[in-house]
């Protein structure tokens, strides 16, 4: 029987470590404040802005979301972030991504502040992990460590795999395995024998956004297993990029889909408002 990564309650220590180091800085005078900037009507984005709100007020962060028609144009998005960059009372922000049709949102997230830079996605901060410098780290990747770090997964030495070689999840959790001294190999879709590089993994992330694609015949007994993945089930609920079920017997520890780094995400997005924030009002003081 596998050991559950529970990112539930992970999550809650991280919101509970939150709502103390806010309700400090509030104590000196100092708010935190997380914008965030959403563009068209979406349904997935308007329900993720409008749980990013209520986490965020359950923390005592504030919020405001800048509310944009989906045909708005892209120099407008470039002057907000801008004045976002430049606002004292904005701890950090983000945009919701996908941008609709017809807006790049490349340029836009380069040009976020990399100290306001609560998704740590902009290139600035992309460069800053990849060389060992100091930045808001992306909210998954950082979430997966946290979740094993908190289950005493031992990272130094292991043999970590990495399933998919994204922006957003992949390529940093590769470099943050990396950082914590693991031995690290990225898969992706061209890579040759999967299940051969998989069952090598002490610590197996899998991000592929294929679901259920990995079985018994991808990990190692004994593996750390942390599923990324989350898909809609037509009957309802959630399942993830990992055969749970088939996987879970054979392993030693595993992350379930829902509860395990869906939480992690949204709680170090809030962990990253804080973090901008103490930046902010420590650049204030210099
Ligand atoms: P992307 O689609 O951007 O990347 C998927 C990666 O997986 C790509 O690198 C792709 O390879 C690789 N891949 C796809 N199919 C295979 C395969 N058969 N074998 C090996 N590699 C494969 O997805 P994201 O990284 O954005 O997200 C991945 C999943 O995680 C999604 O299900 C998403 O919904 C979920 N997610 C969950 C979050 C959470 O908080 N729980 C947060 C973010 C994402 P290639 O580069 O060659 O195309």
């Amino acid at each position: 029987m596998a050991e559950i990564l529970d990112g539930k309650a992970v999550a809650a220590e991280v919101r509970a470590e939150v709502a103390e180091g806010v309700a400090e800085l509030k104590e000196h005078g100092v708010p935190v404040r997380l914008d965030v900037v959403l563009v068209g009507e979406d349904p997935a984005s308007v329900t993720y802005v409008s749980s990013k709100e209520r986490d965020s007020a359950e923390v005592g962060i504030d919020s405001r979301v800048h509310r944009f028609p989906g045909d708005v144009l892209q120099e407008q998005l470039a002057a907000l972030v801008g004045r976002l960059n430049g606002d004292p009372a904005v701890s950090g922000f983000f945009i919701q991504l996908p941008l609709p049709a017809g807006l790049d949102a490349v340029p836009l997230i380069s040009r976020i502040d990399p100290t306001k830079d609560v998704d740590g996605l902009s290139p600035m901060s992309a460069g800053r992990l990849a060389v060992g410098l100091p930045s808001l780290l992306p909210c998954t990747p950082h979430g997966i460590i946290r979740l094993l770090k908190a289950h005493s997964v031992e990272l130094a030495g292991a043999e970590a795999v990495v399933v998919g070689r994204s922006n957003l999840v992949g390529k940093p959790l590769a470099q943050l395995l990396l950082r914590e001294d693991a031995t690290v190999t990225v898969c992706h879709s061209r890579t040759r024998d999967l299940p051969s590089a998989t069952r090598r993994a002490d610590v197996l992330v899998v991000a592929a956004g294929k679901r259920e694609m990995v079985g018994v015949e991808h990990v190692k007994q004994g593996a750390a297993v942390v599923d990324v993945g989350i898909h809609r089930r037509e009957e309802g609920g959630l399942v993830g990029d990992v055969r749970f079920e088939e996987v879970e017997p054979i392993v030693a520890w595993i992350s379930p889909v829902p509860g395990g780094v869906g939480p992690m995400t949204r709680a170090m997005l809030l962990h990253n408002a804080l973090q901008a924030a103490r930046t902010t009002a420590e650049a204030a003081l210099r």
